[in-house]
């Protein structure tokens, strides 16, 4: 007697073939419902599906099909294959109108499972669940043409398969393809034995791998296969979305929900006027989303990401100009230009005109009504902390406390002696709190912080923990504020202090005002006098031997260099710590035996770092290999020399950070780049770092080195309302869309028009989506 499975597969198959030729009803003799009624007793609720199958529309007739199959995957832990049915199959214009921020309907428990991981819970997350990227498969290549050694997406006809075993025991699985040509070709999976299961001769199927030609005979490695079961030729024969996904969750299924979806969707109403399209030279939202998903050319797939790019930026300015407007009422410290030449007249050097024209930027801020939230910018070294210093100095005057809040405990240490040497003369008392202090010191520091003893506390952000309160806090000055979470920095903002946040990250403006967002810029664009650029020279990974000369001659005089690996992927810590470690013992072997070495890598904590750190500050070390975990970073001015590895796989601000870890004392100062290959764009990109020592012009050459990449470039805000948008890459993009969220608040700063309802909900939707505070 037939097992309950192999009943399933004698249902299974007709229905897919019925599903593949149109439902025509043709497939078996008698009609589907003859077949169920002889083989389909087990499954009761395939047979209610299938009843008055002959009478039904063919669309209708699909549906059925299509959730049959659904109830006939063999393993429902599978989740969603590629047969279940798609999210969105039972929708019309409609109920969809109302429907679209409601659960998707008619899932099963795992599909809703599925496609909540990847954040789809509504008809809208489907609609904007974006491509992560695009395939061209409107010309598959026949097996006859495929080359040996190349990557190829091809299409075929499962014909047959087979399990079987390597001679190592490896488990091999082969599909036999056959494409329209009939000629055939092998797709082979590794340790996959659970494939078999999905496989069957008349599946189409997409895969992509490597060609190995062995003679007449063709094999496919394969990395990456759908199942093409869908009527509508959706994986195929175009230009093919993939999608963020799961394991589990089909790219087919994926397209297939979508494609539902948009077939239901009646023309999706625009937030933008007509006239604004026109005059932006965009297309419809409408157009815009069946074109991400279903691109029907290049140039429609590029104008549909111009438009959703643009509604990102528009809506992110839109909320950057809406918070910015919300002024918060400041205290006003007006500062007395004859104390103000106090300050500079005890200084060993007069500001430069950068430093003099922010300075007068942030004081105006200081001393109107409205509370600052200004973002100091300047080049490692430029000067900012003296301009800090100044404001500092100009709020103690009025009797205001400052506080200045560092990332790290090292750096908190260091603003903290530079500070006190600027103002302690000019009887300014400062404060140092860390979480590393006992609490008997910290108890010290915070009275003497609470009764207004101390003008100035320094610290980590032990500063905004717990009991610690000012007597009259009038400024926060927050160093290299990426280090600190948006929470933090509103918890020292209470009292709602003037906030001067300095940046050594150099960003070209128009990026900076959209990243930092609410924040005014001041950009210190000059270095002081007599500095000395640091030299940089680029060396190929084979001349590391002469590398280490080099290190070895600077250590011999004296001086201390540092040695930065990458950092492999930010999720790979393992390989981060490996490669450091390996560099670690490398150079043991190789440098003379008393030369000291230490190690700097992330996975350290921070009281092992601040120790390695502070030890090679008093030289107990000579060389520090490390990870970019000392870009931004404490001055150590007998560190003279900068050796970077892999130097490739930095980008070119980083790199120029890095740099600036050197030459801040008085011996000439050097860099050496060592790239790990001999690409012409490698050379390209690490030429613009030995060519310059601007870190504006670096990014800026950044900016133009960055090719357009694939059809998408990669993401890299991090700001969570950019999902298709780059800061970097979308300049223009940026500029006119602040434009025109400018012009749109300049009309109407509420957007309370009738033309603005609709922009006004998608702002509020998406404003929420992203967890920021309600703007309006
Ligand atoms: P940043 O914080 O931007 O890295 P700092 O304020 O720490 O820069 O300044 C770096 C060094 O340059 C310090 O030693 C500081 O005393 C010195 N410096 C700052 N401004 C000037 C200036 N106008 N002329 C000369 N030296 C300066
Ligand atoms: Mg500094």
């Amino acid at each position: 007697m037939a097992s309950v499975s192999d009943l399933r597969e004698r249902l299974r198959r007709p229905l897919l073939v019925e599903l593949r030729s149109g439902c025509r009803d043709t497939t078996v003799v008698g009609g589907l419902e003859k077949l169920i009624a002889t083989v389909g007793k087990p499954f009761g609720d395939v047979k209610a599906l299938i009843s008055g199958y002959s009478e039904l529309e063919p669309a209708e007739r699909a549906n059925r099909v299509e959730g049959a199959l659904a109830l006939l995957v063999e393993e429902p832990k599978a989740g969603p294959t590629a047969h279940a049915r798609p999210a969105a199959s039972r929708l019309d214009a409609a109920t969809l109108e109302q429907a679209i921020d409601r659960p998707l309907l008619d899932l099963g428990a795992q599909a809703a499972k599925k496609l909540s991981a990847v954040g789809i819970r509504t008809y809208r997350d489907l609609l904007f669940h974006m491509p992560r990227r695009y395939e061209d498969r409107r010309a598959l290549p026949h097996f006859g043409t495929l080359e040996d050694d190349t990557q190829v997406t091809v299409a075929g006809l499962v014909i047959g398969r087979k399990a079987s075993r390597s001679r190592r025991g490896i488990a091999l699985l082969r599909a036999f393809l056959e494409d329209s040509r009939g000629d055939r070709l092998s797709a082979v999976w590794f340790n996959q034995p659970w494939l078999e299961k999905q496989l069957f001769p008349g599946q189409r199927m997409i895969v992509t791998g490597k060609v190995k030609r062995r003679g007449r005979q063709v094999e496919l490695a394969v990395q990456h296969m759908e199942i093409d079961d869908d009527s509508e030729s959706l994986s195929t024969g175009r230009i093919v979305a993939i999608y963020p996904s799961t394991q589990g969750l089909s790219q087919a299924y994926l397209r297939r929900s979508a494609h539902r979806l948009l077939t239901a969707l009646d023309t999706l109403p625009d937030h933008l006027p007509r006239t604004v399209l026109a005059r932006q030279g965009l297309t419809s939202l409408d157009r815009a989303l069946r074109d991400i998903h279903f691109p029907a050319s290049e140039t429609a797939l590029q104008a549909a990401t111009r438009r959703l790019k643009f509604d990102e930026f528009l809506f992110l300015e839109l909320r950057v100009l809406l918070n910015r407007d919300a002024d918060v009422v400041g205290k006003r410290i007006p500062v007395d230009q004859a104390e103000l030449s106090e300050f500079e007249n005890s200084l060993p050097f007069s500001f430069t005109a950068a430093q003099r024209r922010v300075l007068a930027e942030i004081l105006e801020d200081m001393a109107g009504g409205r509370q600052m939230a200004r973002l100091l910018q300047g080049d490692v070294g430029s000067g900012k902390t003296a301009v800090a210093a100044a404001a500092v100095f100009a709020a103690a005057r009025r009797g205001y406390q400052a506080a200045l809040m560092a990332p790290t405990e090292i750096l908190a240490r260091q603003h903290y002696l530079n500070l006190r040497d600027y103002l302690y003369p000019l009887g300014i008392s400062c404060e140092l709190l860390l979480g590393s202090m006992t609490s008997g010191e910290r108890g010290t520091a915070k009275a003497r912080i609470g009764s207004g003893e101390a003008a100035l506390a320094v610290g980590t952000h032990a500063l905004i923990q717990d009991g610690l309160h000012f007597s009259r806090l009038g400024l926060a000055v927050i160093d290299e504020e990426h280090r600190f979470g948006v929470e933090q920095r509103r918890k020292l903002l209470q009292d709602a202090p003037h906030v001067l946040v300095m940046s050594a990250t150099p960003i070209p403006r128009s990026l900076a005002l959209t990243y930092y967002g609410d924040l005014d810029l001041s950009i210190i664009d000059e270095l002081p006098p007599g500095r000395k650029p640091v030299t940089t020279r680029l060396f190929n990974a084979a001349k590391r031997s002469e590398v280490y000369h080099q290190v070895t001659d600077e250590i011999r005089k004296g001086r201390q260099a540092f040695l930065v690996t990458p950092l492999v992927e930010d999720s790979e810590a393992l390989e981060e710590i490996v490669s450091t470690t390996r560099m670690f013992e490398d150079l043991k072997q190789r440098l003379p035996a008393d030369c000291r070495i230490a190690m700097l890598h992330g996975r350290m904590s921070g009281a092992e770092k601040d120790e390695v750190m502070e030890r090679f500050r008093r030289h107990e070390f000579d060389l520090l290999v490390a990870t970019t975990v000392i870009e931004v970073g404490v001055d150590i001015p007998n560190a003279t020399l900068m050796v970077i590895e892999n130097a490739e796989r930095f980008g070119l601000a980083q790199l120029h950070q890095l740099r600036g870890r050197v030459g801040r004392g008085e011996h000439a100062s050097s860099c050496i780049l060592v790239a790990g290959d001999r690409s012409r764009n490698t050379q390209k990109r690490l030429e613009a770092i030995v060519r310059s020592n601007d870190g504006f012009v670096i990014a800026e050459k950044d900016l133009e080195l960055r090719g357009p990449g694939e059809l998408r470039g990669t993401r890299q805000s991090g700001l969570p309302d950019l999902i298709l948008g780059d800061l970097v890459g979308d300049g223009d993009l940026i500029e006119e869309s602040r434009a025109l969220a400018k012009q749109m608040l300049e009309a109407d700063p509420h957007l309370g028009a009738s033309w603005a309802r609709r922009l006004k909900e998608e702002l509020q939707r998406r404003t929420r989506a992203v967890g920021f505070r309600q703007v309006i």
